[in-house]
């Protein structure tokens, strides 16, 4: 129940974005809300690959939490480097372990040791 429900001074709930009456708002669900970065603390691991290719893989990240196909091109930019996102992981193909750790942190992730 809302304050002046039923008086003349009810003001139905508008929306906040579209300013339109809630029954009438066509805006979109809210974007999902990613965890702070400061909150989540990645792993790295250097994997061997067919053919002795080496990848840097960033772990510990979830997707749900995280923006992973924008790290992604992040770290990709950071690295001159092919990525990819893997099972749960962000992949970028060559042994780039320093460089993103460094990267990782200066984007206010907790990077684990
Ligand atoms: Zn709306």
């Amino acid at each position: 129940m809302r304050l002046f429900e039923g008086t003349e001074f009810d003001i139905p709930p508008t929306c906040d974005r579209c300013q339109q009456p809630e029954a009438n708002c066509q805006c979109p669900p809210p974007a999902h809300e990613f965890l702070p970065n400061d909150r989540q603390t990645a792993r790295l691991r250097l994997e061997k690959r067919k053919r002795g290719k080496i990848v840097t893989l960033v772990l510990g990240l979830a997707p749900d939490e995280t923006d992973l196909p924008k790290l992604l091109t992040s770290l990709k930019n950071t690295c001159g480097a092919g990525g990819t996102i893997g099972d749960n992981a962000i992949e970028i193909q060559g042994d780039h372990h320093d460089r993103i750790s460094k990267s990782l942190a200066e984007m206010g992730y907790r990077v684990a040791k």
